[in-house]
This record gives structure tokens, C-alpha cells and sequence, in this order.
């Protein structure tokens, strides 16, 4: 039988072929982000409890509701911004289901989808899968600023939606007060969708404030908001996250989950309830991991890689332009056999032939190991 691709063009995910490579070489890997070293034992003791305490069964469809009520809490407490937990809130399997959802809840064949490049890898793929248009605007390194005359000229009669993501994966840059009230401006009067990805919202550095879509009145009536717990409780192979948006917006939204997933991990959403109780476990996270971008960085400021300071995130760019011409992933793959330590090449997240000469360290390790990390980057 023959088949048709859906997808002629997409292989495997980067941070699979990385993780594998280092896996292979044995070379530390600061490659695909996630932490190494453990995820609380408090919050696994209270997902065991829920286990033990009977929430065994499916959770409700849009999720445990007390996980609901906190996530409210939490949005009123932060933002001044309220979800109505039972309408607007859903407990997703990671940000990643979430952002899937919603893409093929709304986009129609050749809707227009726009997004920033580089991007986080699952957006296009959801867009393309769903018979969507993807409209790239594509921004580079160092500093990654957009030009909103570009974004304005991009926008037509068929843009259904437009993917932000701040703070950035992989750039590790934020979006300021600005950039959002510029968003805000061109969608007024619109019917574009927002999709902002808000995965790092509690990891952002140098006081600066987390400019979610929820503190801007006209973005939060068309917006999604993302989010994952794997970012925020350092266990990302849980794979739970939610979603808020408006119930307009929600209803849709459920129409799809519902045989998608249906219901996601009980005990997990109970125990992170349960967690939740105590702000510090998300509000102490800035410091955390300012203190691992500062520690990593000094580190390596004697080392040939040049570099701005992330900030937000758990990754940190590293512009090698000095060192090599190669090509980003033929250099990152090097790394990992030769100098054995893995990282993303920014150019996978790219329009096709933008090589800026920056790969991604991810610095949600152990100390130790940022320790041994930068040893090796100083030799290069
Ligand atoms: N969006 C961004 C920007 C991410 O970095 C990630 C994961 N690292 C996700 C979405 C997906 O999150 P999850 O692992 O909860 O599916
Ligand atoms: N979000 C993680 C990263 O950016 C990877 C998640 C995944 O492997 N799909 O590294």
C-alpha cells in the first residue's frame, strides 16, 4: 500500500536525535531541556498519597477540579485576572497536547497561522497537519526584536492565529510591555486567535516582570494561555500541563480534548494541587534558576563563546561564531562526539538556511554537572 505523507517533510524531533546522540557518546547532556536531579519529594509523596487514597479512576474531563481552583487562585494572585475554574481552565497531557488542541480545534484548511521563528518545534506541524498555513516571521540572533510593521504586513483575511511564546524557547529572550501592547493593537477588531505559550512563566530573571496575555484586556478575550507543570515542578516526564482562555474560546476548545485525551493522569493533578497550596513551590523559582544561568555563565566568560544572558527560560544561547563557520548542526553534533557535551542547534527552529552560529545549553542541572559543562566549553 502507498500513502500519502501528511508531513513529507518533518523527520525527528531534534531534541530525540540530540538526547539519542548523547545517550551514544556518553557526552553530558545539555541538550533536550529537562532537569537532572530530582523532582521534589514532596509533591511525589502527595501524588503517592493520591494513589493510596483512591484517585485511581478518570479524572474529570477538564480536570481535577481542586488543580482547577488553584490555577484560578494562582491567576488572581499573579495577574488580577480571573479563569473561571469549572469554564475556562483545562488540565492538559503537557503544554504540548494543549497547543495541538487548539490548533486543530480552530484552524481550517488554508487558514493562516502566523508564528516567530525560530519556534518551538511542535507548532508548525500541528498547523500543517490541520491543513493550516504556516506564516513564518523570522528573527534573529542576538536579540531577537521584532518589527511590528513586519507582523502588521503579514496579517490578512485568513490569519486564524498567531503562536507567541515568552519567556523564549530557544532564544531564552522575553517579550516586553510593548511587544504585547503591539500585539494588542493589531488584533483589536480582529477575529485572530492568540496561542501564547507561557510554559517559562515562572522562570524569568533580573526582576523582570512575566508579561502574560491575561493582563491585557483585549489579547485575553481572544487568547489562549499555555502552560506545563514539567517546566514548573521539574518533572517533565509527567507530562501535565493546562490551558485558560475564555469560555467561548474553552467550549471549542473541549469539543476536541474530550476525544483526544479525554482526562489526563489523576493522581498527578491531585498531588500538584495539593503542591500548589504553597506559592513558594512556583514563586521560587526565579531565583533557582537565576542562580544557575549566573553560576553556568561565569563559568564560561573566559571561554571563546560569546553570549547575552538569558532572561527567562533554563537555556542559555551560545553564539560560536569565533570558534567555527560550520554549520550549526554539523558543529553541535561534533560537540557531542568529540568534546562530549550535547546542545541544540538553533537552525532546526529556523525558515530553512538561517544559521546564525548559536546553540542552546540547557542549565537545569546540577551544579556539578554546569561545573563539568563548562570545563569542557572553556577547552573549545
Ligand atoms: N512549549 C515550549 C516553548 C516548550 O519549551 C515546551 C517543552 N519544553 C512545551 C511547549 C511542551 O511542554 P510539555 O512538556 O508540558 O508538553
Ligand atoms: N521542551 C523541551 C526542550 O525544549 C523538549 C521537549 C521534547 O523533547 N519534546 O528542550
Amino acid at each position: 500500500m502507498q500513502h500519502q505523507s501528511k508531513l513529507p517533510n518533518i523527520g525527528t524531533t531534534i531534541f530525540t536525535v540530540m538526547s539519542a546522540l548523547a545517550n551514544t557518546h556518553n557526552a553530558l547532556n545539555l541538550s533536550q531541556g529537562f532537569p537532572n536531579y530530582p523532582s521534589s519529594k514532596k509533591l511525589n509523596d502527595l501524588v503517592t498519597n493520591a494513589m493510596n487514597n483512591g484517585y485511581n479512576q478518570y479524572a474529570p474531563m477538564a480536570g481535577n477540579l481542586e488543580l482547577r481552583l488553584a490555577i484560578a487562585n494562582k491567576y488572581n494572585l499573579l495577574y488580577k485576572s480571573t479563569y473561571h475554574p469549572e469554564k475556562e481552565i483545562t488540565i492538559t497531557a503537557g503544554a504540548t497536547q494543549a497547543i495541538y488542541t487548539i490548533i486543530s480545534a480552530f484552524v481550517n484548511v488554508n487558514d493562516e497561522v502566523i508564528i516567530f521563528k525560530p519556534a518551538y518545534d511542535c507548532y508548525q506541524p500541528a498547523i500543517e497537519v490541520n491543513g493550516g498555513k504556516t506564516i513564518a516571521i523570522q528573527l534573529s540572533a542576538p536579540d531577537y526584536n521584532i518589527n511590528w510593521n513586519d507582523v502588521a504586513s503579514k496579517i490578512s483575511s485568513k490569519t486564524k492565529m498567531i503562536i507567541i511564546n515568552t519567556p523564549h524557547n530557544p532564544s531564552g529572550t522575553i517579550w516586553s510591555e510593548d511587544d504585547m501592547l503591539q500585539l494588542q493593537k493589531l488584533t483589536k477588531d480582529t477575529n485572530i486567535i492568540i496561542l501564547s505559550d507561557e510554559v517559562y512563566e515562572h522562570i524569568i530573571f533580573d526582576n523582570e516582570q512575566h508579561q502574560s496575555a491575561c493582563l491585557f484586556n483585549n489579547l485575553k478575550q481572544r487568547s489562549f494561555i499555555t502552560a506545563s507543570f514539567g517546566k514548573t515542578f521539574h518533572n517533565t516526564g509527567w507530562k501535565i500541563g493546562y490551558c485558560c482562555a475564555p469560555e467561548y474560546l474553552m467550549s471549542e476548545f473541549r469539543k476536541v480534548h474530550q476525544f483526544n485525551v479525554f482526562s489526563v493522569n489523576h493522581p498527578a493533578q491531585k498531588g500538584i494541587a495539593d503542591y500548589m497550596q504553597d506559592r513558594e513551590t512556583y514563586l521560587g523559582l526565579n531565583a533557582f534558576f537565576q542562580q544557575k544561568r549566573d553560576l553556568f555563565l561565569s563559568l564560561i566568560s573566559k571561554s571563546r563563546f560569546k553570549f547575552q544572558p538569558s532572561q527567562g527560560t533554563y537555556f542559555q544561547v551560545l553564539d560560536y561564531s569565533e570558534i567555527t563557520n560550520e554549520y550549526d548542526v554539523d558543529f553541535a553534533k561534533r560537540l557531542t562526539k568529540e568534546f562530549k557535551i550535547a546542545s541544540i542547534p538553533l537552525s532546526v527552529f529556523n525558515e530553512e538556511g538561517k544559521d546564525d552560529k548559536v546553540l542552546r545549553f540547557c542549565y537545569a542541572k546540577t551544579d556539578e554537572t554546569l561545573v563539568k559543562a563548562a570545563e569542557i566549553l572553556c577547552k573549545i
